[in-house]
C-alpha cells in the first residue's frame, strides 16, 4: 500500500472523475484527463497537450490570466471563469490551481495541477435567482401598498418604496425600529400586546384577513389604512409582513355616499332618512328623560308663486335660506330636516314644558318673515304654516307623531296661513 496516489494524470481516478484535471508547465498544458479533454471541446489529448492553458480562457480574463499562475495557485477556493473551448460555446468553471511539489524537475521548473469544475448550472440558476429577485423588487417597487415585514419584537425588517411614500420616512429610519413609529398612540400602545399574544399563543391576532386602522405620517398626519398580515418563516425566524393600503380616498367616497344618503343636496339639511332615525332615537331619550319632545312640521305658504315669478334658482335660493334660518331658531342638538319640496321639519328635544314648541314656531314664522334676497337683488317673501305634535300627548311613535304635526299643519293652511298649532288644538274638530 502507498500512501500517497502515483504522480500521473493517467491514473483510473483522473479518468473517472467529471472535471477537467490538467498539469500545467511554463503555462503549457503537459497532461490531461479525459473529462479535461472533452471539456476543451477537443476529440484527443493531442489536440490540446502543449497548447498554453490561456489559449483556452476566455478573452474578458484576459487581466487575470496576465497575474499568472502563482495568483491562481494563492485563491484556495478556486477562481470563477469562462472557458473558451475549441468550436464550442464558453463554459463557466471554477478553477483551482495548485502547485506539485512532488514531480521533479531537473532545472527547478514547478509544475501545477489545474482544475476546473463547470458551475454553468450553478451560474445559471442563481442568474435566475437574481431575475427573479429583481423582478420581484420591481414589482415590490412599483405597487402602491405598503409592504413591510416586522420579526417576532416587531421590528422592522424590510420597507418598499410605497412604505416609504406612505409613511414619509426614508428606508433607513424605519429598517431595525419598531414597527410601532408608523401608528398613532392608540394603537401603538397595545401593538407589543397584541404581537406578544399572538408569538405566544398564536391566534390572538386573526391574520389574512384585512382590518381597517390608522398609521401615522412622518408629519404627524393621521390616515386610514387597511392591513392585511401574513406570517413567514424565515430559517427559525417567525416574520409578519403587512401589506398596507391608505384608505382615505375610499373613506371620503364612502362618507360621500353615507352623507348623500341622509342628507338633502340642495339644502345639505338631513333628509327624511335621516330625520326618521334621529325621531326614532329622541323618542328612546324622551321616555328615558320624561321631557317633551316636539316635532314642528312646516310648509312654506305661497311659495309656489316664487319659482312662477323669480325662477327656479330663486325659489331655491329661499329654500337654502330657510334651511339656514330654521337653523338659528333652534338648539345645536335639535335637528332640522327637509323632507323635499317646500316641506321642512324640526325635532325639538328635552322640552321643559309642551309650550316652550310655541316659542321657536313663533320664532321660525318670524325669521321667515324677513325678505330673503334672491338673484338680481330682488327681495322674496315666505310665510309659513305650522303643524306640532308633542310625545308622549299626541303620539307613542314615529308614524302617529308625523300623522298629528301633519293634521296640524294642515289645520293652518286652512285656517289662514302663517301661523302655527298644536295637534290637541285641532284633534277635537277634526274627531
Ligand atoms: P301652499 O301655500 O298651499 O303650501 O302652496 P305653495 O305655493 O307653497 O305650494 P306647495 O307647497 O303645494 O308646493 C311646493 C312647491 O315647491 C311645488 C314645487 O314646484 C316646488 N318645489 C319643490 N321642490 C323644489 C325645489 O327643490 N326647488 C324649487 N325651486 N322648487 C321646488
Ligand atoms: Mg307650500
Amino acid at each position: 500500500m502507498t500512501n500517497s496516489l502515483p504522480p500521473t494524470c493517467n491514473s483510473e481516478l483522473l479518468r473517472a472523475i467529471s472535471n477537467m484535471v490538467g498539469v500545467l508547465k511554463e503555462g503549457r498544458l503537459i497532461d490531461i484527463n479525459p473529462a479535461g479533454v472533452s471539456m476543451l471541446g477537443a476529440d484527443t489529448p493531442d489536440a490540446v497537450l502543449g497548447h498554453e492553458l490561456a489559449e483556452f480562457i476566455h478573452a474578458d480574463y484576459a487581466d487575470l490570466i496576465a497575474l499568472g499562475i502563482d495568483a491562481f495557485a494563492e485563491e484556495e477556493t478556486g477562481v470563477p471563469l469562462k472557458l473558451r473551448p475549441i468550436n464550442a460555446m464558453p463554459i463557466d468553471v471554477l478553477m483551482l490551481v495548485r502547485e506539485l511539489t512532488q514531480i521533479p524537475d531537473d532545472q527547478g521548473v514547478p509544475s501545477y495541477m489545474v482544475e476546473c469544475r463547470d458551475i454553468s448550472n450553478y451560474i445559471r440558476a442563481s442568474e435566475d435567482a437574481r431575475r427573479r429577485e429583481q423582478r420581484l423588487a420591481n414589482v415590490l417597487g412599483t405597487v402602491r401598498d405598503a409592504i413591510i415585514t416586522i420579526d417576532q419584537k416587531g421590528n422592522v425588517q424590510s420597507i418598499n418604496a410605497a412604505g416609504e411614500r406612505m409613511f414619509g420616512y426614508p428606508k433607513n429610519q424605519v429598517l431595525g425600529q419598531n414597527v410601532k413609529m408608523l401608528m398613532p398612540s392608540h394603537y401603538a400602545d397595545h401593538h407589543d400586546h397584541h404581537l406578544h399574544a399572538y408569538v405566544t399563543q398564536g391566534n390572538a391576532l386573526s391574520l389574512e384577513n384585512s382590518r381597517e386602522l390608522e398609521g401615522q405620517h412622518a408629519n404627524g398626519a393621521v390616515f386610514p389604512i387597511e392591513l392585511t398580515v401574513t406570517e413567514m418563516k424565515e430559517g427559525n425566524q417567525r416574520l409578519f409582513t403587512g401589506v398596507i393600503r391608505d384608505i382615505t380616498e375610499r373613506k371620503k367616497a364612502q362618507d360621500k355616499i353615507k352623507h348623500m344618503a341622509h342628507h338633502d343636496a340642495l339644502t345639505q339639511l338631513p333628509n327624511r332618512n335621516l330625520y326618521i332615525e334621529r325621531v326614532e332615537r329622541a323618542i328612546v331619550r324622551a321616555e328615558r328623560s320624561g321631557k317633551p319632545l316636539a316635532i314642528l312640521f312646516v310648509d312654506l305658504d305661497k311659495f309656489k308663486p316664487i319659482n312662477d315669478e323669480l325662477g327656479h334658482e330663486a325659489g331655491d335660493a329661499v329654500l337654502k335660506a330657510v334651511a339656514e334660518r330654521m337653523l338659528t331658531c333652534v338648539r345645536l342638538s335639535d335637528t332640522v330636516a327637509r323632507f323635499g319640496g317646500d316641506e321642512f321639519v324640526a325635532i325639538l328635544e328635552n322640552l321643559d314644558h309642551a309650550d316652550s314648541a310655541a316659542v321657536v314656531a313663533q320664532k321660525v314664522i318670524s325669521r321667515l318673515l324677513e325678505p330673503i334676497p334672491v338673484a338680481d337683488g330682488k327681495l322674496a317673501s315666505v310665510g309659513a304654516s305650522i303643524g306640532i305634535s308633542i310625545f308622549p300627548e299626541d303620539g307613542k311613535t314615529l308614524d302617529e307623531l308625523a300623522h298629528a304635526a301633519d293634521q296640524a299643519m294642515y289645520a293652518v293652511k286652512e285656517s289662514g296661513r302663517n301661523n302655527f298649532k298644536f295637534y290637541r288644538e285641532v284633534k277635537s274638530k277634526s274627531a
